[in-house]
């Protein structure tokens, strides 16, 4: 191909695909050919044995071989026929099939015929002998070698097409470099063979060499990229605490937690020493983190420095900005507010203004990393909320300068996984409440009694409270949910709300979504509907119910951020869990958000009753980063890639004898 290469082509450079078809896998997140190529099987098909009736094991996904006898075909209501017949005499099958027009089914005709079959399917326990439910046919032996890759589906586009597809971009495989260093290869399969036989395993074995391979591949470049630039400079050594500190500590309006002592301990530690401070501190919300944030930026103007504080919304960047203002201003320290939506008349003010060093503090959004912010003196990042950003933007603000950094999370990880996720972040927990701050009281609510939760909101509302009504969207790309989601969002408003001032929400609102959140925050609408944005940060003391839909459908520790948004006032919050489901996990599991309050010890049951690659939660921790690795099966290999990325960096910090792998970097998506 030309110099671009094939790889980094648009699909539609693929043998098949049009416009329409390129939307439909835009949707799945694949533009270009390399992104076909690096989308993995969900599972495969194993048709490499075929086996007799007889051996027929309950339990396995067998493709089996056999004479088909005993086949009869009967209505079993409108429209829907059941067709039984055996493997041999040895195995039942059956087949439900939708069939409306007089005479034998399509399929039945079609079986009729054959006097073999070979049908592939997981086998159960029968009565008289194993059966197979709905099991795939097949008229002669299906005819792939070795493992045949089944991939996710999507409307239009059939797994023979992805098949196909895979097949014509792996003919460009010579583009893709080798990106792990010579040493680990003897250790791992290469590069062009694991992503052949990712696709096409020609056996088992095969199939789990190219996957540890390739978790490991992702692992290490996303540690590589964690660690990268972290640790090799001298930090700034601030001052020890003088007068300011003194001042902003004794004005405070209350008295700080162990927890929090224990926090500013090691911050002032951190800032002061000449190391560069790479501190995450986690607690939950309302645990109190942002004095910690406070007490750093006073230290930082202290000495001299400035502070960037970048936050993940615009309505957030204005809550902090008004808290700092009050906060800091007294002390004599100057905050200022930069974010996208402000005139840029006002922006160029507040840059110029941090060029010359005529402010301290700044906080906003992706706006403090654009090229044109520049700093006069940087000595302290914040990032709060940190998993909504990305390790980039991340590093893109500690380019700004030579800053000291301090990464505040709400979302309590399991230590186990904290350590691997952050790389070569030191963890603080906070884990105390602030004293007399009450527990939210959770409910578990069967949804017979929905219209009573709904006239309870109303009551408050009544007696000027406000609320919050969560939907799940899972995927809030998919359109389909989103806009069921939208109309259920939308019944509730017109309907058992009626009374009510309702706001609505959702993540694929523009502009309007920060003015809805605005209003809200004034106090001008009574309820907030909405899918899961109000997660991030939402400071309303007014707030005292939530009530979320589905319940069953959330992370155990999204449900613990979520109700942490009530009761945050003087009046304890409610929150009300509407579950759908029956299931005993899914009781099982919302018991353990009603018991306990403790963020940390919610994160580990969720992580234990249902690992990570499934935990809402934990997609915001960096699963997206991660095709096939599994943060909890494959913690081994996380272990791995993480010391041998240590280790090669601190061999070549820059990676200049690695360009390929330094290449792969830049494409990497974090
Ligand atoms: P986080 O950022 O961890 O969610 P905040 O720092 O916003 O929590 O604190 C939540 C609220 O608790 C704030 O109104 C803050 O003033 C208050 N607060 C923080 N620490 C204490 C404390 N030790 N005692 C009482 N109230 C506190
Ligand atoms: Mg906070």
């Amino acid at each position: 191909m030309q110099a671009q290469g094939m790889l980094n082509r648009p699909v539609t450079a693929l043998p098949g695909i049009g416009e329409k078809k390129a939307k439909t896998l835009k949707g799945l997140g694949l533009e270009t050919v390399r992104d076909v190529l690096f989308s993995f099987p969900r599972t495969y098909k194993d048709f490499q044995q075929v086996l007799e009736p007889h051996e027929a094991q309950a339990g396995e996904v067998q493709l089996l071989h056999g004479p088909l006898l005993h086949l009869r075909e009967r209505p079993i209501s409108q429209g829907r026929r059941l067709i039984q017949a055996t493997l041999g005499g040895q195995l039942g099958l059956t087949w439900f099939v939708f069939h409306r027009a007089p005479g034998p089914s399509f399929l039945y005709r079609k079986l009729q015929r054959a006097k073999e079959v070979w049908v592939y399917g997981l086998v159960k326990e029968g009565t008289l002998f194993p059966e197979m439910a709905s099991p795939e046919v097949y008229t002669r032996r299906p005819g792939h070698q070795g493992l045949m890759p089944v991939y996710p589906l999507a409307a239009g586009i059939t797994n023979n097409q992805r098949v196909n597809w895979i097949k014509a971009a792996l003919g460009h495989l010579g583009e893709l470099g080798e990106c792990l260093p010579e040493d680990l290869l003897g250790r791992y399969m290469h590069r062009h063979e694991a992503l052949r036989q990712i696709h096409f395993p020609k056996d088992w074995t095969h199939y789990e060499r190219a996957r540890e391979r390739l978790v490991f591949e992702e692992f290490f470049l996303f540690h590589l990229g964690l660690q990268r630039g972290q640790r090799q400079r001298e930090g700034v050594a601030h001052r020890p605490d003088g007068e300011l500190a003194a001042r902003f500590l004794a004005q405070l309006p209350f008295e700080l937690t162990a927890d929090q002592k224990d926090a500013l301990r090691q911050v002032a530690e951190d800032m002061e020493s000449g190391r560069p401070m790479r501190r995450l501190i986690q607690g939950e919300v309302g645990s109190g983190k942002t004095i910690v944030a406070e007490y750093g930026a006073v230290k930082a103007a202290a000495s001299g420095g400035q502070v960037a504080m970048m936050v993940p919304t615009e309505v957030l960047a204005l809550q902090m900005a008004d808290r700092l203002k009050k906060s800091l201003g007294p002390l004599g320290i100057r905050v200022a507010l930069l974010v996208g939506n402000m005139k840029p008349k006002d922006q160029q003010a507040v840059r110029e203004a941090l060029a010359h060093g005529e402010v301290d503090v700044v906080v906003g959004t992706h706006a403090l990393i654009t090229d044109k912010v520049e700093y006069h003196n940087l000595t302290l990042a914040v990032v709060d909320e940190q998993h909504r950003f990305g390790v980039r933007q991340r590093a893109a603000l500690l380019g700004k300068g030579n800053p000291d950094l301090l990464v505040m999370s709400a979302t309590p990880i399991p230590r186990s996984l904290a350590l691997t996720m952050y790389g070569d972040l030191d963890v603080t927990e906070i884990r105390q409440l602030p004293a007399n701050r009450q527990p939210v009281d959770t409910r578990l609510i069967h949804p017979d009694r929905r219209g009573d939760v709904y006239r309870y909101v109303l009551s408050r509302v009544k007696q000027g409270e406000q609320a919050y009504v969560v939907f799940p969207l899972v995927e809030e790309s998919e359109h389909v949910e989103l806009k069921a989601a939208v109309q259920e969002m939308e019944a509730l408003q017109g309907g058992l709300l009626a009374e009510a001032r309702v706001g609505l929400i959702h993540g694929q609102m523009g502009k309007e979504k920060e003015e809805v959140f605005q209003a809200f925050s004034r106090g001008e609408l009574d309820v907030l509907i909405a899918t899961t944005v109000v997660e991030v940060g939402m400071n309303v003391p007014n707030a005292t119910v939530m009530v979320i839909e589905n319940a069953e459908r959330f992370g155990l520790a999204q449900l613990h951020q979520l109700r942490g948004r009530v009761g945050r006032g003087r009046k304890p919050g409610i929150c009300f869990l509407l579950a759908y489901s029956h299931s005993p996990q899914a009781r099982a599991r919302l018991e353990v958000v009603r018991k306990s309050n403790d963020g940390f010890f919610i994160a580990e049951e969720d992580l234990r009753l249902r690992g990570p690659g499934d935990l809402m939660g934990v997609r915001q921790w960096g699963q997206p980063y991660f095709r096939l690795a599994d943060l909890q099966a494959d913690r081994e290999l996380l272990q791995l890639a993480a010391e041998a990325a240590r280790e090669l960096l601190s061999r070549d910090p820059l990676l200049k004898g690695y360009p390929e792998l330094a290449q792969e970097l830049d494409n990497y998506p974090i």
